[in-house]
């Protein structure tokens, strides 16, 4: 029987109990200062650790600084190199089919997370939560990257009815259960904060520091940003496509009561000139119609998305006695 929400299993054997996997991209110039404060953060704690780097296809030296690292503390350090920049999340997923600990913590490489937070983040999931967001308290970015991440945490909590401050924040922690199921999913594209959310039960944030990057560059332009959004939006919610439905139908409605509107007035005023506005009050009708029937074939091509996505359709938390599953 599996117990989820108790207080974390303790770790057997050689297994770590806490796993930090960090995406990476190219940030040499903040991988040794990062791995630093991570060991003197992590050194601290009573539990065993393990860092996984994921290199996302770094041009620069950041692999072979994570070669180093992993040469000289084998124990502590783990690296997964990709052979070409396949982007955050596809990195951190590949991270979470490695890990070996019971807690798992996601983490930025360029320092915008204190890794000083990570024991905050690891006490909150042994008071029995299954997910803690990291809140950026005060965020340390320009509006431009900000404006668009205050929209995608809006349409995040209304579309996934969970309503959290920041669902941006990489800074997170997860209990191996969690993970567990998201490693199931064998999508190619997601947004791991709200996957995660899908899986847990309690889900807590806290609030936690945010510095400005001081080296390098955001690797987060607009198109990327957007894209990300993109992939949210069609892997979570059918919205999109019922807004075109929607609309679709309102036009129509729209050139139907026209049309009716149209017709009372030649009954009691006469004929308006040329027959030029019932073709129009035609046109609405079909446009309308037009806009719906698209979007009937997005619900369809929706559905079928959902399920070649293949995620777990539930989790089970507990059994009692046998329970026959076919
Ligand atoms: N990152 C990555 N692949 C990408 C883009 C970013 O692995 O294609 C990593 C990056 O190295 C960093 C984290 O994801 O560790 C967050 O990226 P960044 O700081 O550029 O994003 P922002 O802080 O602007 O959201
Ligand atoms: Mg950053």
């Amino acid at each position: 029987m599996k117990q989820a929400t108790s207080p974390v299993e303790s770790s057997t054997g050689a297994s770590p109990y806490v796993s930090v996997v960090i995406p990476v991209y190219n940030e040499e110039e903040n991988l040794p200062e990062l791995a630093r404060r991570l060991f003197a953060t992590l050194d601290t704690q009573p539990y065993s650790y393990e860092i996984i780097f994921v290199d996302d296809g770094s041009a620069d030296r950041s692999w072979e600084i994570i070669c180093r690292l992993h040469q000289e503390h084998p124990e502590k350090v783990r690296g997964l190199q990709f052979i070409r920049n396949f982007g955050q999340h596809p990195a951190i997923f590949a991270g979470f089919q490695a890990v070996h600990g019971q807690v798992i913590v996601t983490l930025d490489a360029d320092l915008q997370n204190p890794p000083e937070e990570i024991p905050k983040l690891v006490a909150k999931i042994e008071e029995g939560y299954d997910t803690v967001g990291g809140w950026r308290e005060i965020r340390q970015d320009s509006f431009f990257r900000r404006l668009p991440s205050a929209f995608i945490n809006w349409l995040m909590s209304k579309v996934t009815g969970v309503y959290l401050r920041d669902y941006g924040c990489m800074l997170r922690a997860y209990r191996r259960s969690v993970i567990d199921s998201i490693n199931q999913c064998h999508e190619s594209t997601s947004f791991i904060p709200a996957l995660a959310n899908s899986f847990a039960r309690r889900i807590t944030e806290v609030p936690v520091q945010h510095a400005e990057r001081t080296r390098g560059q955001s690797k987060y332009s607009l198109v990327k940003l957007i894209r990300l959004n993109f992939d949210f939006m069609t892997g979570f919610s059918h919205l999109p496509i019922h807004f075109v439905g929607v609309t679709g139908l309102l036009i129509a409605l729209a050139g139907l009561g026209f049309g009716v509107f149209l017709m009372l007035r030649r009954l009691w005023v006469g004929p308006e000139v040329e027959g030029v506005f019932t073709l129009f009050a035609i046109l609405f009708v079909f446009a309308g119609l037009q806009m719906f029937g698209l979007a009937l074939i997005g619900e369809y091509v929706g559905r079928i998305y959902r399920e070649v996505r293949h995620r777990p359709r539930f989790v089970v938390r507990e059994e009692l006695g046998e329970v026959e599953r076919g």
